[in-house]
């Protein structure tokens, strides 16, 4: 059987994403994003053995336009405003 890992990485493949878009696509319910965030965060281990790397398109804050370092980020630290992008994910 399929694991969700794998299904994340061959969604990703060259695609940019963000959580809530693969969620969608594989039918999580939206309580698992903590759980598909946990799988992101393991995967430049196992890509790198495969030659490839997870890049990331960091948040951003809506209101003062402050980009997070953080993926999974729930408000700004500048600002302290919660509009913020969601982070986007592709595989090269
Ligand atoms: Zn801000």
């Amino acid at each position: 059987m399929e694991t969700l890992r794998s299904k994340i990485i061959d969604l990703l493949l060259d695609r940019e994403m963000s959580v809530s878009e693969i969620c969608r696509v594989l039918e999580l319910e939206p309580g698992r994003e903590r759980e598909v965030y946990s799988i992101l965060f393991s995967l430049p281990k196992i890509l790198k053995r495969k030659g490839l790397a997870l890049l990331m398109h960091p948040p951003q804050c809506l209101s003062c336009g402050f980009e997070l370092s953080k993926a999974d980020a729930k408000r700004c630290p500048r600002c302290k405003s919660q509009r913020l992008t969601e982070a986007r994910f592709v595989i090269k």
